[in-house]
């Protein structure tokens, strides 16, 4: 496979006291790379603790099973088997100890391959790929699982009335509540684009829009990530932000 490039940044945000979203940029065995994004939910320090329980059980699994050999049906599976096991960990990181009764996690990440880029989802962090040329063009390979988008799919609710909605951050499904998670799998050539996943404190403060032009502004996928933090502190910072970013060099 050609060259590439990834970068992975998070920061705290302007409003919150602690980071709870974590990060992964990773290279696999057979040339493949691993890109991923957790925003973690629950009281005291219990959001950090399942949104990396996820990444480091969810990575474990891929690198033991990505190879030169994998093709993309067996990348599925070992998608799938992935979360499943990630999910796993963080219902039973939880067991026995009170404070993290309630804590889980959203999970997006993408298995780049030489075919394209091959992403999971559960919950509403978000994949994105955006075009800088001829004009940038941004589109959204995720659909958030939350109950909001839910209703708006059903017809009871219209997309604007989802947009300011107060419970527009209840998850439809999320790591670490029920061994049966039920995870949405998307895939997508790359060409020439830059893959973006992130967390909905990037993207509740920065419209599609501005990203694609933020993203289109810069060659440095590292200038581009811290750009992208900027821009959501500037309009609130209201939540933790997360930005991976991967291009074929
Ligand atoms: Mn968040």
């Amino acid at each position: 496979m050609s060259d590439f490039r990834a970068v992975a940044r998070t920061d705290v945000g302007r409003k919150r006291d602690h980071n709870e979203d974590r990060v992964m940029e990773t290279g696999l065995r057979g040339g493949g790379h691993m890109l991923a994004v957790a925003d973690g939910m629950g009281g005291h320090a219990a959001g950090e603790v399942a949104s990396q329980t996820a990444l480091t059980t969810f990575h474990e699994r891929i690198a033991e099973e990505v190879g030169p050999d994998s093709g993309p049906i067996s990348s599925r599976d070992m998608l799938e088997a992935a979360v499943e096991t990630a999910n796993a960990a963080v219902i039973e990181a939880a067991r026995g100890d009170p404070e993290r009764g309630n804590m889980g996690t959203t999970l997006v990440a993408a298995l780049v391959l030489v075919e394209g880029a091959l992403v999971v989802n559960v919950g509403d962090s978000r994949a994105y790929l955006i075009h800088d040329h001829p004009d940038p063009r941004i589109e959204q390979i995720t659909i958030d699982q939350s109950i909001v988008r839910e209703l708006v799919e059903e017809g009871k609710l219209s997309p604007e009335e989802a947009r300011g909605h107060p419970r527009r951050h209840v998850l439809a499904q999320s790591l670490g509540v029920s061994l049966d998670v039920e995870p949405d799998f998307f895939s997508t050539p790359l060409g020439e684009g830059t893959l973006l996943l992130c967390s909905d404190g990037l993207t509740e403060e920065v419209s599609d829009d501005a990203i694609a032009r933020i993203v289109a502004a810069y060659d440095d996928l590292d200038t581009t990530a811290r750009a992208l933090i900027e821009r959501a502190n500037e309009n609130g910072g209201s939540d933790n932000v997360s930005v991976v970013l991967g291009r074929r060099a």
